[in-house]
């Protein structure tokens, strides 16, 4: 039986439940699923955690998915790069009987850590071990959110195989569900012994540099050890291109080979800092203390342009998340917990091919690299990010004190005018979403709210085509894979374009 729409208080346990099952059961509730949890606080009066659940007077089993194994399981595929797409493409082909062999320019996610807090504390970025780069892609140091705006099937099988790996089982059923950092380091790992132990191949700091043809087809992948320079060739029947959004050499690369590609615009903007306490007194009253830190997700048409708000991270960290030298890149990241002093979220306006069009593919990624310089030139070139208050960058003026918002970005700051980094179409959106998100949000707009700058790597700057069959539309064999090749945006649609990319290469070599 399906029961929806069960009505907790904040801070009655969960066992009551079943004891409501049993009461529509007429009978021992001997199986019992939630199977959505949502938080209702529209009237703040009456904030109420919302459930769906399935229960059954008998103990019901799960069903083993059952996976098809490719008839010429002995097709080589070179999957380049271990972000979400890269890792659960590997995963879903295991499923299917091929043994991946997985290419990553960074180095582990233990490895990755030691190197991420070495640059935080002043020593020199590693271009190919990052924030960005390295095993567990871009998310690895995030809140791990797990939303996505796309409803596929392919969903589900994201949050179970997640699940499978180590996060916490609620991600099956919450409506807003997140891992964060700390445990996705260990879902990653997780992810690594699996593809190991049943026979894939799993290369660190083996950078993908260039791709060889015979025949019309991906007859070999040519990858550099990072720390040794030295040169190795994979043979491979198929190539999966799950390199993020920030792999510019690669992206360069590929368009002087000539792949099919095209420009796609994207969002700039800022990180903004607000105290978590407040955040949660203006979206929850008197529940705050009962209700986990609460978000927000705000969008403004104020401006000339449209901002938003964007990657929400309740009790987390501004993180340094540069991935190139000399310049500066910030994102945001929580533990699980999320139990950080201060709330930050993207603070982003859409940039449109206009402002960046110089009739070349990869314009838009000049663009982003132009501000991320500016803003390390402006920080003392250090790595330190600009940042400001919101009453001072309203009124254009540099920051001479923090207020009650003190920063969380681990590699230092500078006070800077953030106004200075962007075009003005961009400031004067900021500066209008402010003040406009403040009447929605009560205290966003607050004086001491702290902007750290830029924020450039939302989205990819280009799009590699692939026609319906998955394969690069000017390279057969080539299959352009999640966010890097313009196929989805954040870590659920990225895991999911790993799925599908893998059941293309399953359709092929079983036909
Ligand atoms: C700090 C931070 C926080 C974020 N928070 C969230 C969040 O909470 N929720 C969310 O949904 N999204 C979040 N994102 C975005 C999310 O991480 C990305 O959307 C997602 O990781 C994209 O997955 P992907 O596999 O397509 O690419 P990526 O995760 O970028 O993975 C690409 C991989 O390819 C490797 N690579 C690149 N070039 C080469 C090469 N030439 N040779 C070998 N390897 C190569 C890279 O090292 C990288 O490991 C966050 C991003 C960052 C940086």
């Amino acid at each position: 039986m399906k029961i929806d729409n069960i009505k907790l208080k904040p801070g009655e346990r969960e066992e009551k439940l079943k004891k409501i099952a049993e009461e529509k059961l007429h009978g021992k509730c001997a199986y019992l699923r939630i199977l959505r949890k949502s938080l209702d606080a529209r009237v703040k009066s009456d904030i109420r955690w919302v459930y769906s659940i399935e229960a059954d007077r008998t103990v019901r089993g799960e069903q083993e998915k059952v996976f098809l194994q490719a008839k010429e399981k002995d097709r080589r595929v070179v999957v380049i790069g271990s972000g979400p797409a890269g890792l659960f493409c590997a995963l879903r082909l295991i499923e299917h009987g091929f043994c991946p062999i997985v290419l990553e320019r960074g180095g582990s996610v233990e490895e990755r850590t030691e190197q991420n807090d070495r640059f935080f504390h002043g020593q020199p970025l590693d271009e190919d071990t990052n924030v960005q780069f390295g095993e567990g892609g871009a998310g690895t140091f995030s809140d791990g959110k797990l939303n996505t705006q796309t409803h596929t099937p392919l969903n589900r099988d994201v949050l179970d195989m997640f699940i499978r790996f180590g996060a916490p089982e609620e991600i099956a059923y919450l409506q807003k569900p997140h891992v964060g950092s700390d445990n996705l380091k260990n879902v990653v790992r997780n992810m690594r012994r699996h593809i190991l132990h049943a026979g894939g191949e799993v290369h660190f700091h083996c950078r993908f540099e260039d791709i060889v043809f015979s025949g019309g087809r991906v007859v070999k992948a040519v990858a550099r050890n990072t720390k040794t320079g030295e040169r190795k060739d994979f043979t491979c029947d198929a190539l999966v291109l799950a390199i993020g959004h920030s792999s510019r050499d690669t992206f360069r690369m590929l368009a002087e080979k000539g792949f099919a590609m095209e420009q796609r615009e994207f969002a700039v903007g800022v990180r903004i800092e607000h105290l978590q306490e407040k955040i949660n007194i203006a979206q929850y009253s008197a529940w705050h203390t009962l209700l986990p830190p609460a978000d927000y997700k705000l969008v403004s048409h104020a401006g000339e342009r449209s901002a938003f708000t964007f990657c929400m991270c309740p009790g987390g960290y501004v993180m340094p998340a540069a991935s190139e030298c000399g310049g500066v890149v910030t994102n945001g990241m929580s533990n699980y917990a999320r139990d950080g002093r201060n709330a930050n979220s993207a603070l982003l306006v859409q940039i449109k091919k206009e402002d960046f069009d110089r009739g070349g593919v990869l314009d838009g990624a000049e663009f982003q690299r132009r501000i991320e310089r500016a803003a390390f030139a402006a920080a003392g070139s250090s790595y330190a990010a600009p940042v400001q208050r919101a009453e001072d960058f309203l009124r254009q003026r540099k920051s001479v004190r923090f207020g009650e918002v003190l920063p969380t970005y681990a590699a230092g700051t500078c006070m800077c005018d953030i106004n200075l980094l962007f075009p003005e179409s961009v400031t004067s959106s900021l500066k209008a979403a402010i003040s406009d998100m403040g009447k929605r949000l009560q205290g966003f707009d607050h004086p001491d709210a702290l902007l750290t700058a830029p924020e450039t790597r939302f989205s990819s700057p280009v799009r590699i085509l692939r026609g319906e069959n998955g394969e690069s539309l000017s390279h057969a064999g080539v299959y352009p894979c999640g966010e890097g090749c313009g196929y989805s945006g954040g870590i659920m649609s990225s895991a999911a374009d790993g799925l599908r990319v893998a059941e293309k290469i399953f359709e092929k070599y079983n036909a």
